[in-house]
């Protein structure tokens, strides 16, 4: 009897499949492997929607490639990674064909640019699942303190189950997000599938320690889910930070920031500065809100509407 079917891949019980997703009316096609156990919950674990953060990509690959039906409860779906187009281009935020970052095109389009149609047929896997967790991290220019985050403007039942998930993670920092701008989280929430968004790794690296921070979350909630026998990986207490502000540049031109990576900074706190290429202050830029410094943008080229950096507080 068949488990789970998507695109030419069917899985019965007990069994393990790998293959690509097709996406329709575009070249792009997705890696996807789907593990099923016995009866229990579906899960699915997307890495490299931004093509760049290789710690949730390479995460990702090596769940799909470890992971056994023999001892699973339910199905685990995995796309690893969803971006294979910004994987190969090695861009920053966007899906090459149309510029788009495809983080704010869920839950997409069935008739639409490339990013738009990637999006949907995400979603149309992730409408048929239980849970979902979308790995992250800072991408190639961006450095990161690991946080995880969730949509806090949703059914509250998807509300709590999603913070379930957060808090066994393993990341310190937990984000409780209002934004509907079209992440996949804020669009699984709308569609009431309980998701978390987790961010670790940065700067183009592949370091294995974020890849394990990965690694025990995506294990550790499956463990929370039942789908895993045994105790999730003790984690310690989260701090649960309810604003996450933004600031973005208003002009091209040269950045230098003026705080470093995880530092407290006061509302108002000057944080950087853009200059164009004469040395000349185009803008001063200021802290949105006192808290910490989450994310950091680390490139010297900046471009007007790019992201400078995120201050998270409780
Ligand atoms: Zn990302």
């Amino acid at each position: 009897m068949t488990r789970f079917q998507v695109g030419a891949i069917e899985v019965s019980a007990s069994t393990k499949a790998s293959g690509f997703l097709d996406v329709p009316g575009t070249q792009v096609r997705m890696p996807i492997t789907v593990i099923a156990g016995t009866d229990g919950p579906t899960v699915l674990i997307t890495g490299g929607v931004h093509g760049g953060e290789y710690a949730g990509i390479e995460a990702a690959m090596r769940l799909a490639r470890e992971l056994r039906p023999e001892g699973l409860r339910g199905t685990v779906v995995i796309i690893h990674p969803v971006s294979l187009p910004a994987f190969h281009a090695r861009q920053q935020y966007v899906v090459p064909h149309d510029g788009k970052n495809l983080n704010r095109q869920f839950p997409g389009k069935a008739v639409g640019t490339v990013s738009e149609r990637m999006a949907w047929a995400v979603m149309q896997v992730a409408r048929r699942v239980d849970a979902w967790v979308d790995l992250h991290g800072g991408d190639i220019h961006e450095a990161l303190v690991p946080f995880t985050i969730y949509s806090d403007v949703a059914d509250r039942e998807v509300v709590a189950a999603s913070r379930s998930m957060a808090d066994v993670y393993g990341i310190e920092y937990v984000v409780a997000s209002a934004s509907v701008k079209g992440g996949t989280y804020s669009a699984a929430a709308a569609a009431g599938i309980p998701c978390i968004l987790a961010e670790a790794g940065q700067v183009g690296q592949l370091d294995e320690e974020s890849v394990a921070v990965h690694l025990r979350g995506c294990r550790n909630v499956l463990h929370h889910l039942g789908c895993l026998d045994g105790e999730p990986d003790p984690v310690g207490p989260v701090r649960a930070l309810r604003r996450f502000e933004w600031r973005f540049a208003g002009e091209d031109g040269c950045w230098y920031p003026a705080v470093h990576l995880g530092a407290e900074v006061q509302e108002g706190q000057p944080v950087g500065e853009v200059r164009d290429y004469f040395g000349n202050v185009l803008r001063e830029y200021r802290a949105p809100t006192a808290g910490i410094v989450l994310f950091l943008v680390t490139s010297l080229a900046m471009n007007e509407g790019d992201p400078l950096l995120a201050v998270g507080a409780e």
